[in-house]
């Protein structure tokens, strides 16, 4: 469902991403991880057309992304097939949870305020915040804000989930919420592509590791290979500092 083929993106004269192959099936789960400004962000971004790259080929679901953010018809059909839920939650704060999760499926999809409204309530049920539906986000601790978060990208039914550190912000109480809430999801299907610093989840949940060294894959495999017996010495280092 995704494909990346020699991708390479700088910012100015900084190579942030070097040669990315990636190819991600449906209802695989990815755990991407690396050390602080390695590319992870960078990489996901691309994916769903947030960041440009320069050279290289990237596709979303058969829709292709050109070098140089070209193609405006495709990258807004995938954003509207893309999830993404990233480390600060960027809900509406004047919008009710309720309206945070409708907003998308009535604007973009077109559904009417009553199916909308349908969704969402099934959706955070799901994330076991059904009975927040009226509240407003600053009402809300971390850990609820981030399952609203991620009930509101649900909305749209995405084909493809991607999540940037989304526990790196919450307090340690309530980073098992969300990750219990995301690996439900895994096991119901969905392809996800997961940086995290939860080695935990990623050993537990993930089909396969990406481990990325200076905008480079230095090593990927199931998560026994490379949390067990990492190959590359990057990797080591990575993990013994913090495993
Ligand atoms: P972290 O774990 O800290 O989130 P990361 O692996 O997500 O790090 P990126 O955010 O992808 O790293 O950044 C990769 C590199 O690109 C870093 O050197 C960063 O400083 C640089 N960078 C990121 N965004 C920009 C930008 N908008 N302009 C210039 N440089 C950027
Ligand atoms: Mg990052």
């Amino acid at each position: 469902i995704v494909r990346l083929d020699k991708v390479n993106k700088y910012f100015g004269s900084l190579h942030v991403l070097k040669d990315i192959d990636l190819e991600v099936t449906p209802g695989e789960v990815v755990v991407i991880i690396g050390a602080s400004g390695s590319g992870k962000s960078t990489l996901i971004r691309c994916i769903n057309g947030l960041e440009e790259f320069q050279q290289g080929a990237l596709e979303v679901d058969g829709n292709p992304l050109l070098p140089h953010g070209k193609a405006t018809k495709t990258l807004q059909k995938i954003r509207t097939e893309v999830g993404m839920v990233f480390q600060q939650f960027n809900l509406f704060p004047h919008l009710s949870v309720l309206d945070n999760v409708t907003l998308a499926p009535m604007k973009v999809r077109g559904l009417s305020r009553e199916d909308a409204i349908k969704i969402a309530e099934r959706l955070l049920d799901r994330v076991g915040i059904g009975d927040q539906a009226q509240k407003y986000p600053s009402q809300l601790s971390g850990g609820q804000q981030q399952r609203v978060a991620l009930a509101r990208a649900l909305a749209m039914e995405p084909r493809l989930m991607l999540f940037d550190e989304p526990t790196s912000a919450l307090d340690p109480e309530m980073i098992g919420e969300v990750l219990d809430a995301m690996r439900e999801l895994a096991n119901e299907g969905m392809t996800m592509l997961v940086v995290t610093h939860e080695m935990g989840f990623a050993r537990e949940v993930a089909d396969r590791v990406i481990f990325i060294h200076k905008g480079e894959i230095a090593e990927e495999g199931p998560p026994e290979t490379i949390f067990d017996s990492p190959q590359a010495e990057p990797t080591r280092q990575f993990l013994s500092r913090v495993l």
